[in-house]
């Protein structure tokens, strides 16, 4: 990544030495799948706040809510207390989400962050079963903390721990090896050789298709297979939701497809609905073993969050999102897999589902140039994958056709110009 542009800031020197994403703009105003610069240049996101705005940028009714919320004399902020908006969100959760898929799970509050449920996860499965190690893949992303980086399979972001990090085992992700190599028979096989080193793990954490990791897609059957060893050596079963939920693959848990049943999920990121910190950790009640006080903190449940939350669930009681989200899943494909047809010099590889899309470059950062030459053009997007390798397409999922194929074509110039 290279340092951000701060001269953008009239005000603000360079204090900011981590932020990593350098948009060379300040940015003043959002709209849907739009935003605009002080400038008044207007750009589509294909971005959305990294998966945090599935539902697009101050979408009306949830804004109405909040302002409602606001101009009562409502309480914001509550710590673990209940609140009439923790009450509100928890019952729609339940009645849309949980119920109509016959999934019963205890729901807790892990803290604000993505990372914050990634931590609970991993505690309580250490809690639970007594062991100390986690098997997660190669090129996993699940947080910046201190115990979801040490599961993260991300050598660069890693190195910002200092030193090694342990308690976590990483076998290879579903294609690591090619086709031809099964890496789930090599874990089953290191599991029952008591003498491979590789303990029996407290948990196997996953996402169903690696965001950070550069859009790797899971198939249904290797994550079959997966839960299959899990409940074989009594493991955990962890999915790491914070990014493929919510819909941004379909349907609202990523993992539906496949059928299979994580003992817990994380959800973060647009589990907020309007871009508010939230998020959550769904626990299999026989696992719910924490005694009060052993995790808590002090932004874990913030009511604006909550009342955004709900209303978000407003999308979740027909089937219209998931529809629309596969249908124009789909169709960005089609259109890539027609630019990469044009470029078979860069062996481009589209891949991805629904509106979690990728395009991956086999030069050393084209796909960084492709973004940069996209947002002088109005579009942001990022990279993603281990050698920042893969154009990364995450746009808000309400996103309308005309605002997809625009995006589209700037990114298709782009790609011309930058190889031109
Ligand atoms: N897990 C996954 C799959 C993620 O994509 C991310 C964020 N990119 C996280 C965890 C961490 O979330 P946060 O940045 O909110 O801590």
């Amino acid at each position: 990544k290279t340092a951000p542009d701060m001269s953008v800031f009239e005000t603000l020197e360079s204090e900011v030495r981590s932020y990593c994403r350098s948009f060379p703009t300040v940015f003043e105003k959002a709209q849907g799948y739009k935003l605009w610069d002080t400038q008044g240049r207007e750009y589509i996101d294909f971005f959305a706040g990294a998966g945090a705005l599935n539902y697009g940028h101050n979408h009306p009714a949830m804004k109405k809510k909040l302002v409602d919320y606001l101009m009562g004399s409502n309480i914001i902020h509550s710590l673990d207390m209940a609140t009439k908006a923790k009450e509100a969100f928890l019952k729609r959760f339940n009645d849309i989400i949980l119920k109509p898929r016959q999934m019963e799970y205890k729901v807790m509050f892990p803290g604000p962050t993505g990372a914050n449920t990634v931590e609970s996860a991993l505690k309580l499965a250490r809690k639970v079963t007594g062991r100390e190690t986690v098997i997660s893949f190669t090129h996993a992303f699940h947080g910046m903390t201190l115990g979801a980086l040490s599961i993260t399979g991300n050598s660069f972001k890693r190195h910002g721990a200092g030193v090694p990090l342990n308690h976590a085992v990483s076998m290879p992700y579903e294609n690591y090896l090619g086709d031809d190599i099964d890496s789930l028979t090599l874990l089953e096989r290191y599991l029952e050789d008591k003498g491979s080193g590789v303990a029996l793990p407290a948990a196997i954490i996953l996402e169903t298709v690696q965001g950070e990791g550069g859009i790797n897609v899971a198939s249904p059957e290797w994550l079959k297979q997966v839960e299959k060893i899990c409940r074989r050596w009594d493991i955990l079963l962890i999915v790491d939701d914070v990014q493929a939920g919510c819909g941004r693959t379909g349907p609202f848990f990523s993992f539906e497809k496949a059928g299979i049943k994580p003992d817990i999920v994380c959800l973060s990121k647009s589990i907020g609905g309007y871009g508010l910190p939230m998020a959550l950790t769904l626990i299999k009640p026989e696992f719910d073993e924490w005694a009060p006080g052993e995790h808590n903190g002090t932004f874990r449940g913030h009511n604006l969050a909550f009342v955004a939350a709900t209303e978000s669930l407003s999308f979740w009681e027909t089937d219209a999102l998931t529809r629309e989200t596969l249908r124009k899943g789909e169709k960005t494909k089609q259109s890539l897999q027609q630019i990469a047809d044009q470029h078979p010099d860069l062996d481009p590889v589209v891949r991805g589902r629904g509106l979690m899309v990728g395009i991956a470059f086999n030069q050393t950062d084209f796909a960084g140039k492709v973004c940069k030459e996209a947002f002088s053009r109005g579009l942001i997007m990022e990279t993603s994958g281990p050698e920042d390798e893969v154009a990364k397409l995450l746009p808000p999922l309400t996103i309308d056709d005309e605002g997809l194929d625009r995006g589209l074509a700037i990114l298709e110039e782009s790609i011309a110009v930058v190889k031109a």
